[in-house]
């Protein structure tokens, strides 16, 4: 190295020293913050002005102009009270392994380039597939999340209950809370809108199984052919679990492949006291499971789990000449040949590291707080007048709106969305809307291991006072 590189080198490492340092003050001041720093339209104009420069700048400049200007506008999803979307709360052992993982940039897209993590990936794929009630055959890879995750099974599920020839007559059936990653999913694998059935739910939102057969009998009728049932382990509305024995034996019977999207609520299987709402996944064809939602890991990190790991070698394994020198042996995964992507980072270690440190029981628990926290949160509600639960708390998840008698649907549609605006707005909390029923509700998806009960009734509290206040002007006019 000469002196010039040394120097350089230097400069870095003390730049990741004191990114470290600045990072861990700013999260320790975290709860304090606004849940969502937005760019106006200035400082847009002003990041668009930067541009590419033909001379460049010295870290220190080029790492300070980042932080002040880049990474500060976002929405804080690792915030305690940050109660939107799901992907969120980021262990700080997970954000460390991301560290560690990209460092050593290794490739582990095939076994001879990362023997070590591609054991370790091979290792926790295994004992993730075991706490599904899985046996021997199974197996699965680490993928960029749970829309790559349902993809990726689907595909599988294609290529094993089709053949060329009938491709084109395929069906697959969700529910009308299925996650969209699925039907996009199954288009860009070429089952068109017009072969995806959407399976009405019952008053919980769970897939209505007499619905299903009746649709899977009626396609089979047509000539079509019933191959694949997504059925939901947690939907990302409201947290319902579907029937999964029901559909498991109606799939056994009709030789159809399951798949259980569980992005979100598979992360239940590692907890004691609620593992058993999942009973029937283990009977499965294929499971999708997010780390980066319930496991606390930082993005993209996913898992795609099948019964049998054959059926996802026949599907995405490929060896051209060029890869020869990587062949492997038994027992030796390339992970290249197991799903869409053959350069990859090796996903899995942050999580092992996660693992290794917390200890499966803790793990567990910090899961197990998510339903506590929204069963504090419905109990906060039903102490307050006018606020209908529209979805229980089960999951971590709770929707609820506030429903004063006297005022039209549409009114009471647009006061639930003017509360989400100011509680956001206040930088409290966050707490967006969805659509249940064709009525706007509010939505609490609570899984941050930090948040407290407190954090949690405050901001009933002050969702109330938002309602009270909004609901103020129409009760003068009604
Ligand atoms: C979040 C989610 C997905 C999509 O996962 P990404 O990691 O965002 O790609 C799919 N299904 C369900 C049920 C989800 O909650």
């Amino acid at each position: 190295m000469n002196k010039h590189e040394m120097i350089f080198n230097n400069q870095i490492q003390r730049a990741a020293e004191d990114f470290v340092q600045m990072f861990c003050a700013e999260k320790g001041e975290l709860a304090a913050h606004k849940i969502i720093h937005e760019a106006d339209d200035s400082q847009i104009a002003k990041l668009k002005k930067i541009g590419i420069p033909a001379k460049g700048c010295s870290i220190e400049k080029a790492v300070t102009e980042m932080m002040e200007e880049v990474y500060k506008y976002r929405a804080s999803s690792n915030h305690p009270r940050f109660f939107g979307f799901v992907p969120g709360p980021a262990s700080m052992i997970s954000w460390l392994g991301d560290i560690m993982t990209g460092a050593y940039n290794i490739h582990a897209g095939s076994w001879a380039t990362s023997p070590g993590a591609s054991c370790i990936e091979q290792e926790l794929i295994s004992w993730l597939c075991g706490q599904a009630g899985y046996t021997e055959k199974s197996g699965g890879l680490f993928v960029s999340g749970g829309s790559m995750a349902n993809m990726t099974a689907l595909t599988a599920a294609r290529d094993t209950m089709l053949k060329e020839e009938t491709q084109h007559l395929g069906v697959a059936y969700v529910s009308d809370q299925t996650h969209s990653s699925v039907a996009k999913g199954l288009r860009i694998i070429g089952i068109s809108n017009t072969r995806i059935r959407k399976i009405p739910t019952d008053p919980w939102f769970r897939m209505d199984i007499e619905q299903l057969k009746k649709a899977i009998e009626a396609d089979r009728g047509e000539g079509l052919i019933p191959f694949v049932v997504i059925a939901s382990a947690g939907t990302t509305n409201t947290g319902s679990v579907d029937p999964l024995p029901e559909i498991a034996s109606l799939c056994q019977n009709n030789g159809i492949w399951m798949h259980v999207d569980g992005a979100y609520g598979a992360s239940v299987l590692l907890t004691k006291k609620y593992k058993y709402r999942l009973k029937g996944i283990e009977a499965a064809d294929s499971i999708s499971w997010d780390a980066h939602k319930w496991l606390f890991q930082t993005y993209g990190c996913g898992m795609v789990l099948v019964k049998d790991k054959t059926n996802l070698i026949n599907t995405f394994n490929a060896h051209p000449e060029y890869l020869k020198d990587l062949e492997t042996k038994e027992n030796q995964v390339n992970y290249g040949d197991m799903g869409m992507e053959l350069t990859r980072p090796t996903r899995g270690l942050k999580l092992w590291l996660t693992l290794q440190v917390m200890g499966s029981d803790a793990m567990g628990a910090a899961i197990e707080h998510g339903f506590q926290l929204a069963e504090w949160a419905e109990d906060e509600l039903k102490k307050k007048k006018d606020w209908e639960i529209v979805s229980h708390a089960q999951l971590a998840i709770v929707n609820f709106r506030f429903a004063p008698s006297g005022i039209t649907e549409e009114q009471t549609d647009e006061l639930n969305q003017k509360i989400s605006k100011a509680i956001i707005n206040n930088g409290y909390a966050g707490v967006f809307t969805t659509e249940l029923n064709g009525k706007k509700v509010l939505r609490i998806c609570a899984i941050h291991p930090d948040t407290t009960e407190s954090d949690m009734r405050n901001t009933i509290c002050l969702l109330n006072e938002y309602a009270q206040e909004f609901y103020q002007p129409l009760r003068a006019i009604s």
